[in-house]
């Protein structure tokens, strides 16, 4: 996988330090390297000097021929069409699901998602509701954000796994019936019927604006 090397200043020594990074995980080519994404591997940068380490963001266009999806994150949030080199060969285009996102929580759901091969304009309006059921029984931590984590098997059941945010903090896991998340997808209007154009940000307010 091509990497390049980058000097960065250390922001609390001000020295010099190589870091690796990895502008295009390929899942197919590299699962190594799309799991060390995953678990934050490789967007850490560890100072050889003070020992500081911190997180660095650079862009990265992640896919998976496979299953079929590509996602590209741009730390930049005002880059709502990505200018994206044409990495993948054109014939691999078609039938791909084409995503663009502005955090790294962002990419890791989406990948998530796609790769549990579920559809992410369904799991946006699954976790809206999610939180307006919260909202209505007034709980105490209303989450800023729901992640989508995971697929799980449960005895007989299925249930889908999100993981809220607030303030900056992961909180404890919610598990959500599978059914659900059928029922919406059978309820849903409108968000077929859009386009979904080269890379794109598909969001909350992407299913509110397709579905009105
Ligand atoms: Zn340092």
């Amino acid at each position: 996988m091509e990497s390049i090397v980058k000097t960065i200043i250390c922001p609390k020594c001000g020295k010099k330090q190589n870091f690796i990074m990895y502008p295009s995980v390929n899942v197919s080519l590299d699962p190594d390297l799309a799991d060390k994404y995953l678990d934050g591997n490789l967007s850490i940068l560890t100072c050889e000097d003070c020992g500081f380490s911190g997180i660095v963001e650079y862009p990265i266009l992640y896919y998976d021929i496979e299953k079929k999806f590509s996602i590209f994150f741009s730390p930049d949030k005002t880059d709502h069409e990505a200018k994206i080199p044409d990495v993948l060969p054109v014939h691999l285009l078609p039938g791909m699901c084409l995503r663009l996102v502005h955090s790294s929580d962002d990419l890791r759901e989406k990948i998530f998602i796609f790769r549990d091969l579920l559809d992410d304009r369904v799991v946006e309006i699954v976790k809206d509701s999610i939180l307006r059921e919260m909202n209505v029984r007034h709980e105490a931590k209303i989450p800023d954000y729901l992640y989508y984590a995971q697929d799980m098997f449960d005895c007989e059941n299925r249930f889908l796994i999100f993981v809220p945010k607030k303030d900056e903090k992961y909180l404890g896991p919610i598990k959500i019936p599978f059914g659900t998340y059928e029922k919406i997808k059978m309820l849903m209007r409108g968000i077929w019927d859009r386009p979904i154009e080269g890379y794109t940000v598909v969001d909350k307010h992407w299913v509110q604006s397709a579905a009105k």
